[in-house]
């Protein structure tokens, strides 16, 4: 076993001497194919990840402990233990870089708890980005990718962002070919999370029951639309197999997407595995007048507007 590494003067140097800011969008799933119940509680996966606009913010600063603060959604619900993990973050990076896992950390949570926008993932993978850059272990992209698959199954691919092609139990990351266009996003926000565990456990139970609709197919017809630049023929193509569960366990969110498309998005689906319904909208003005829309319908909690794809985890 290695010794922990102890900073130095020379190794202070070595990090960042000041704090270190790292913004981390939250995630969307365009295609969610969940294949079967694995043996080891994981579900097999044929997902197309997008990252969009809306930022969770963590900043690091040196310090003789690891303490983790935060402000904003999910602040007094969300545990700031070894639990977080943005805490376990640290330490397994601390872990594999053979350095104590020094530091005092600050967390600005837009992203909602529980709702399927991967927010928990998101400030696991800026807590690896930013630890890295103040411990100055310089750890490339992938081996951070490589921490991040332990840490959860959305994890890696917030370490990279933009669109990608998610397989195995989602861990399994690699960039899609697509054209430079920004697609416009409405983000419709529940009231009140759903567990992602309990919505897989709802679409095995749905499908033993064979009230489960058919398996979404492969994922060529997304792909080829992303090839493009009309969200009409993108919006033919989006498909999340675990929205019956989410349907099943919060039929409201039924009336969220109907009022979404009422009001002119080109179609709705539940990001992940919900609450949250993410609406594709034809520009920027639409999805602006969407949100309000949607807003003012009192199917949501909140309706944001959003653009991706973005940059996974990144200091500045
Ligand atoms: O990987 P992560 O910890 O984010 O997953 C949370 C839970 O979601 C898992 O414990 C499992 O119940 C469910 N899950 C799944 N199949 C996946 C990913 C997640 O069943 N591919």
């Amino acid at each position: 076993m290695t010794e922990a590494w102890r900073p130095d003067d020379e190794d202070e140097r070595r990090g960042a001497a000041g704090p270190v800011k790292v913004r981390v969008p939250a995630k969307v799933n365009l295609h969610l194919g969940v294949g079967p119940l694995r043996r080891d509680g994981y579900h097999e996966l044929n997902t197309v990840y997008h990252a969009i606009s809306i930022y969770d913010e963590l900043t690091a600063r040196r310090g003789d402990t690891l303490a983790l603060t935060m402000e904003g959604e999910g602040t007094g619900e969300l545990a700031l233990d070894d639990s977080n993990l943005v805490i376990r973050a640290a330490h397994a990076l601390a872990g594999y870089a053979g350095v104590l896992p020094h530091a005092r950390l600050h967390l600005r949570k837009q992203i909602p708890l529980a709702g399927g926008l991967a927010g928990g993932s998101a400030d696991a993978a800026a807590a690896l980005v930013a630890c890295d850059a103040l411990w100055g272990t310089g750890l490339s992209r992938d081996e951070l990718a490589g921490i991040a698959a332990d840490l959860g199954s959305d994890v890696p691919f917030l370490i990279y962002g933009g669109t990608a092609l998610g397989t195995g139990r989602g861990e399994a990351v690699s960039p899609v070919l697509a054209r430079a266009t920004s697609w416009h996003w409405v983000v419709a926000i529940a009231d009140v999370g759903l567990s992602t565990p309990a919505a897989y456990r709802e679409l095995d139970r749905l499908r033993d029951s064979g009230a489960a609709g058919a398996p979404l197919g492969s994922t060529d017809a997304l792909l080829g639309a992303l090839r493009q630049r009309d969200p009409r023929v993108l919006a033919r193509t989006l498909g999340n197999d675990l929205q019956d569960a989410a349907l099943a366990m919060r039929p409201a969110l039924a009336d969220t997407l109907k009022a979404g498309e009422a009001a002119g998005a080109l179609t709705g689906i539940v990001s992940g595995s919900g609450p949250t319904c993410v609406f594709l909208a034809a520009d920027a003005a639409d999805a602006e007048r969407i949100a309000a829309e949607l807003t003012s319908a009192g199917v949501c909690r909140e309706a944001r507007v959003a653009h991706g794809p973005v940059a996974g985890a990144r200091v500045g």
